[in-house]
C-alpha cells in the first residue's frame, strides 16, 4: 500500500514501526476503555430518549428547551453525577469553573486547592497575585494551597495538617497542565475524596476535570461533589465549537445554574440559538476521539523514547488525561518539534509557526494549532515555552492515522538539525 504522502525518512519510518510494536498492548487497552465509554454514551443516549425535535433551536429566553434538558441528564449520567449544567454559553473552561466556583462559595468560606497552585488562567479567578479586581478575593473569599510534593505527587500528610472540619471547598486539579507533575487518576481522586470527607464531612470535593473525561473506565462522579470541564477539550469530541460543563450533586448544580442565569430562574432559561445538534453530536462522540488522542499520546511517547528522550508520562503508564510531556533540551528542538506538527494539520498546514511573547510567560512560548476551532485542545496541538526544562507539551488529535503522521514528521523535522540526538 502506498501511503508516502508525507515525507519520512527510512530512518523515523522504521522507528515508528518500532514504537508502534512498543504500544500496541497499551492501545489495545485504550481500544477497551473507549468502546466501554462510547457504548455507555450510547445507552445513555437511549435512556434520556434523543430526539430529532432535541436539535430544535430556541431563542429569547429559551424556556422549555427540551435538547438543553436531555442533554443535562446524558452528562449527569455518563459522568455518574446526580445532575449536571452543559451550555454553549459557557465561553472558555476557565470561565466554565468560574461560575462552579463563585455559585458555591460565599463570604468567608475557605477554598483549600490540595493538589498545589492550580492551572495559570484561575489564578486571577482565586486572587493569587496582584490584580484581584472581581476576584473570590475581593468578594471575601479566603485561599489556602497544600504543595504537591517534591516528586509531583499528592501531598496526603499535608492535606491532613491543614485541612480542618469547617473548610468549605476542596479542590482538585486532575491534569497536569503546563507542569511535569503526574496527572490524578480517578483512585488518586477517590483517595483525597474519602481524607477530605473524614476531616470535614460536609465540605465540598470539587474537581477540575479538564482533559480527563473518558480516560478511565470508572467515572470521577462518586470521588467529587461537583466538577467542570470545557466542550473544546474530550467532552466536545472535536465537534462542539464551544462550552462547557458542571456537574455534581444536584443542590450544588442548581447554585451553579443560579450564577449562570439568575437565582429563581437558573436551568429553566437560556436558549440554544441551533447549537444542541452540535453538541449533541460532539458529545456522542467524545469518547471515541479521546481514544484516538490517548492513542497519538501513547504512540509519541514510545517514538521519543526510542530517540533517546526524556518523556511523562512513559508509553506504559496508566493515563489520566491526553497530555503527553517530550523533554527536548534546547530551544531548537522545541521549535521544530512544533513546526513539524503544524506542517501536519489539516488547516494552516502552510503556515510556520514562530515564537513569541506571550502576555503571563517571563520566556517565549511556541504554539502548533491547525484546527477547525479556535484553540481547541481536542486537535492535535503543542505548546513550549522557551525555557528550562526545554518541555513540549503535547494533546489530542480527531484521529490517530493523522496524530501518528504528525508525531512522525515533528521528529522528522528534529532529525534534519544538525545536532541530532545519537543514542
Ligand atoms: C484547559 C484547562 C483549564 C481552562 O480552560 P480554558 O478553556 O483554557 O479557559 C483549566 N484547568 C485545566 C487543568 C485545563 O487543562
Amino acid at each position: 500500500m502506498n501511503n508516502n504522502f508525507f515525507d519520512l525518512s527510512e530512518e523515523i519510518r522504521e522507528l515508528g514501526e518500532k514504537a508502534l510494536e512498543m504500544a500496541a498492548p497499551y492501545l489495545e487497552k485504550i481500544d477497551k476503555i473507549t468502546e466501554y465509554q462510547q457504548l455507555k454514551m450510547l445507552k445513555a443516549f437511549q435512556n434520556a430518549q434523543v430526539s430529532e425535535s432535541c436539535f430544535t433551536a430556541s431563542t429569547g429566553y429559551g424556556y422549555g428547551d427540551r435538547g438543553r434538558d436531555v442533554l443535562d441528564r446524558i452528562y449527569a449520567e455518563v459522568l455518574e453525577t446526580e445532575d449536571a449544567l452543559v451550555r454553549h454559553s459557557f465561553a472558555s473552561g476557565t470561565h466554565t469553573l468560574t461560575v462552579a466556583l463563585f455559585g458555591v462559595l460565599r463570604p468567608g468560606d475557605t477554598m483549600l486547592s490540595v493538589t498545589g497552585i492550580p492551572y495559570d488562567t484561575l489564578q486571577g479567578v482565586i486572587g493569587i497575585g496582584e490584580d484581584s479586581s472581581g476576584s473570590l478575593k475581593e468578594f471575601g473569599i479566603n485561599y489556602e494551597q497544600v504543595d504537591l510534593l517534591p516528586d509531583g505527587c499528592v501531598n496526603y500528610e499535608g492535606i491532613k495538617n491543614t485541612l480542618k472540619p469547617d473548610t468549605k471547598m476542596v479542590y482538585i486539579q486532575r491534569s497536569r497542565g503546563y507542569s511535569l507533575r503526574p496527572t490524578l487518576l480517578n483512585e488518586d481522586i477517590k483517595k483525597i475524596y474519602d481524607l477530605a470527607k473524614s476531616i470535614a464531612p460536609d465540605c465540598i470535593v470539587m474537581l477540575d476535570n479538564c482533559y480527563g473525561e473518558y480516560t478511565e473506565i470508572s467515572a470521577p462522579g462518586k470521588y467529587c461533589d461537583l466538577m467542570a470541564g470545557s466542550l473544546i477539550k474530550n467532552p466536545g469530541g472535536g465537534i462542539a465549537p464551544t462550552g462547557g460543563y458542571i456537574a455534581g450533586k444536584h443542590n450544588l448544580v442548581e447554585a451553579c445554574s443560579y450564577r449562570l442565569t439568575t437565582p429563581g430562574t437558573g436551568k429553566e432559561i437560556g436558549c440554544t440559538l441551533g447549537q444542541n445538534r452540535e453538541l449533541f453530536m460532539g458529545t456522542f462522540n467524545a469518547p471515541h476521539v479521546t481514544g484516538e488522542a490517548l492513542k497519538t499520546a501513547v504512540f509519541a511517547a514510545a517514538l521519543f523514547e526510542l530517540m533517546g528522550f526524556e518523556v511523562t508520562p512513559s508509553y506504559n503508564e496508566a493515563r489520566g488525561d491526553i497530555i503527553q510531556a517530550i523533554l527536548l533540551e534546547n530551544e531548537e528542538r522545541l521549535i521544530s518539534f512544533c513546526q513539524g506538527i503544524q506542517a501536519a494539520s489539516p488547516i494552516d498546514s502552510f503556515v510556520t509557526p514562530e515564537p513569541w511573547d506571550m502576555p503571563g510567560y517571563d520566556s517565549k512560548v511556541i504554539m502548533a494549532a491547525g484546527a477547525f476551532t479556535l484553540g481547541s485542545s481536542i486537535e492535535l496541538s503543542a505548546d513550549a515555552p522557551l525555557r528550562e526544562p526545554y518541555a513540549v507539551w503535547m494533546q489530542g488529535s480527531l484521529n490517530f492515522h493523522t496524530g501518528k503522521t504528525a508525531v512522525m514528521l515533528a521528529a522528522e523535522k528534529m532529525r534534519s538539525l544538525k545536532n541530532k540526538k545519537t543514542k
